[in-house]
């Protein structure tokens, strides 16, 4: 048989123009045609040890899902992605599959790697165009009679509610805001990850009997015990870590410098970005300085951008090399016009008067020696301090967990940070009957991480289930 010959190019992604889309919250990234996704799948080797699975925390088939696009059997191709992802249309937008399954694939040695996330992007979206994909995904298993309560709608109670549900289990999955999804609906931007794409993900989850209930905070609502008593034989937590980290230096209170999650929270949840539809308290300001070097710092920068603001900074302590955002945000930032200020800190936040923050004060800084993050240690250079005319700052250095379940469940060990200890494998806890993941467990990671998370621990959900 004769080799098949490598290309080692990929398909670009189609991308609305720069200068067009900093301006509006439509995606960015349109999609791969039907013409380029079999193109790019037909870059895939379908080796016979497929090394690209085991980059990926939820076994995703990628070779299989992939075979059958090539051959233009979309309906199985669908068919072996949604078995083992409950959120490909998520996945294939969000994930950073450059660490993952693109980072294994064997391309790489030689060019670039598979598209595999623009690829599973096109075929989540073709599931989601099929009107009959709800009732053909309805459980078929018989009920087992046992009650799972899960905590949080984010990607890891999704993932596990949807994983328990298809083993017979009933689930219920309590949800503290207004709508389902978590950090996929109130802090990715629309331009990234649209609302009804995550919605329909949702639907998905719903179709396969999950019943969820929103505006319920668990340890206000009612605790952990109370769902016990209620008669639940097992419990999920994954609230994740939606509390924000502050810089902790002079003139962080001043008006107009938000937290990196009021500002999206205010973005997303209370819909700024339709804004004339909805009028929503929110000020972009002209000049943004948005302080961290993370996804969220990408799209806080982006959002002020689309809001009208004129020029934004991202100011980040170390160099563009170690920022923690997915180089494709960083590239996308760049494209619409953010300026980069790296090897740049705060000292503090200065206003002249009342009328809120008027300029952040920095240090230009060095790269030491690495720390306990095995990145190189910044340190501040002497008598380097300078302004940066803002009138409006966002801090986003990350998130931690919040303390409402952990203060009203008693026994559950806690780490330093305030994570709740977990087996790793498994998700238990140190109370009987009590699984946790996703970013409560870990502390803030990524999407992917989360459901992984959330599917170990319905598997070791379901076998304790069938014990009692
Ligand atoms: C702005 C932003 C951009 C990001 N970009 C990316 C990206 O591009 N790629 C990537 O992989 N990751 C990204 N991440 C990280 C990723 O979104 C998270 O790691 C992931 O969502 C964690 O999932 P989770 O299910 O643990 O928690 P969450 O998504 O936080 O969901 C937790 C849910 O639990 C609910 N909840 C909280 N407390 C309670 C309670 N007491 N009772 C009931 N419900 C409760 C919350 O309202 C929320 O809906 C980003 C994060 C942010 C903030």
């Amino acid at each position: 048989m004769a080799r098949k010959e490598l290309n080692l190019n990929r398909v670009p992604m189609p991308k609305q123009d720069p200068v067009e889309r900093a301006r509006n919250f439509e995606e960015v990234s349109l999609g791969y045609s039907d013409e380029q996704a079999i193109e790019e799948a037909n870059r895939c080797l379908q080796c016979p040890r497929p090394v690209c699975k085991d980059g990926c925390p939820v076994n995703v088939p990628i070779p299989e899902f992939i075979k059958a696009l090539r051959e233009g059997d979309l309906q199985a191709s669908a068919q072996a992605l949604k078995d083992k992802n409950t959120l490909p249309a998520v996945c294939g937008r969000v994930c950073p599959q450059e660490e993952q399954c693109e980072a294994a694939c064997v391309l790489t040695r030689k060019g670039a790697p598979v598209a595999i996330g623009r690829l599973e992007r096109y075929i989540a979206d073709w599931i989601l165009k099929q009107s009959e994909e709800a009732s053909a995904e309805s459980p078929s298993v018989s009920p087992s009679g046992r009650k799972v309560a899960v905590v949080g709608a984010g990607p890891a109670g999704l993932t596990c509610a949807a994983d328990l549900a298809r083993s017979g289990h009933s689930v219920t999955l309590f949800e503290a805001l207004h709508t389902a999804g978590g950090v996929l609906k109130y802090g990715i931007p629309e331009f990234r990850l649209p609302k009804r794409t995550v919605e329909a993900e949702v639907q998905f989850v719903k179709s396969l009997g999950v019943v969820i209930e929103l505006d319920n905070v668990v340890g206000r609502t009612e605790t952990v015990d109370d769902l016990f008593e209620e008669g639940f034989d097992a419990i999920f937590l994954a609230p994740g870590a939606g509390a924000p980290m502050f810089l902790n230096i002079p003139g962080e209170n001043l008006n107009n410098v938000y937290s990196a999650n009021e500002f999206l929270t205010r973005v997303n949840l209370m819909k700024a970005y339709r804004f004339p539809q909805y009028d929503t308290p929110i000020r972009a300001g002209k000049r943004v300085a948005v302080i961290g070097g993370g996804n969220v710092a990408m799209d806080a920068s982006r959002c002020a951008l689309r809001l009208g603001a004129e020029k934004v900074y991202i100011i980040y302590r170390r160099s563009e090399h170690e920022m923690p955002a997915r180089e494709e945000e960083r590239e996308n930032a760049k494209e619409e016009g953010v300026i980069f200020k790296v090897l740049t800190n705060p000292r503090r936040f200065v206003a002249d008067d009342q009328a809120g923050v008027r300029a952040v004060e920095c240090y230009e800084m060095e790269l030491g020696e690495p720390d306990e993050s095995g990145r190189r240690r910044p340190i501040a250079k002497p008598d380097t301090a300078f302004e940066i005319e803002v009138d409006t700052a966002i801090v986003a250095l990350g998130t931690r967990p919040n303390a409402i379940i952990p203060t009203t469940t008693p026994g559950l060990e806690l780490t330093r940070e305030g994570t709740i200890v977990t087996d790793l494998k498994t998700g238990r806890t140190s109370r009987t009957g009590v699984w946790c993941g996703g970013d409560m467990a870990t502390g803030a990671a990524t999407v992917i991480s989360a459901m992984g998370a959330g599917r170990r621990a319905a598997v070791d959900i379901d076998a304790y289930l069938r014990t009692l």
